[in-house]
């Protein structure tokens, strides 16, 4: 059976863009939990958090991450989607989790020139770079125990899909 693979990691490690290349590559089809949350609620991410704060957010995403569970399918999750251990424990049980690993400030200069695609709004305020440190040194930890593989973030997306796909020993059918 074709476990979900589940690709877990910081804004800008690339869940997005390896998640599609790997879907791609696999023939699974792709799906992101704050993408589903946003089209399910007909908000944005920042307008749920205005209007909810991040407990109702974090609510929201759980029930996501559930929601959007199948085989065959590629999920990139949010990046605090690690911070209950409810969801650990829901994507070790039910897939592959895979954590995309880069340093601070590679993503930061990834999410600083694409700010466009940075929707979330900061967590602290501060500089990205600065916030960037801070959360990756509160969450790596986090990530770890989640992932079943850890793979560098840093090599080219095709390079992090072809390591993701050896860890897993799939090969499209
Ligand atoms: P995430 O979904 O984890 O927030 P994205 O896939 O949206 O990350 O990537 C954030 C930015 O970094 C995008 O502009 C993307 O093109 C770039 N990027 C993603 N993965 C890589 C990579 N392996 N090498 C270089 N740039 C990357
Ligand atoms: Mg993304």
């Amino acid at each position: 059976m074709s476990l979900p693979i589940y690709l877990i990691g910081a804004r800008g490690c690339g869940k997005t863009t390896v998640g599609q290349a790997l879907a791609a590559a696999l023939g699974y089809d792709f799906c992101d939990t704050d993408y589903y949350l946003q089209q399910v609620s007909g908000k944005t991410v920042a307008e749920i958090v205005a209007e909810e704060g991040w407990p109702g957010f974090r609510s929201r995403e759980s029930a996501s991450l559930i929601a959007v569970t199948a085989p065959g399918k590629v999920i990139a999750t949010g990046g605090g989607m690690i911070l209950a251990a409810e969801n650990r424990q829901f994507m070790h049980d039910n897939g592959h989790v895979i954590y995309l690993n880069a340093p601070a400030e590679i993503l930061a200069s990834r999410l600083e020139a694409y700010p466009e695609n940075a929707q979330r709004p900061t967590l602290t305020g501060r500089p990205i770079a600065e916030e960037m440190a801070e959360v990756l040194a509160a969450r790596d930890q986090l990530y770890r125990q989640a992932a079943h593989h850890i793979v560098d973030a840093m090599q080219s997306p095709e390079a992090v899909v072809q390591q993701i796909v050896n860890a897993l020993s799939l090969a499209r059918a």
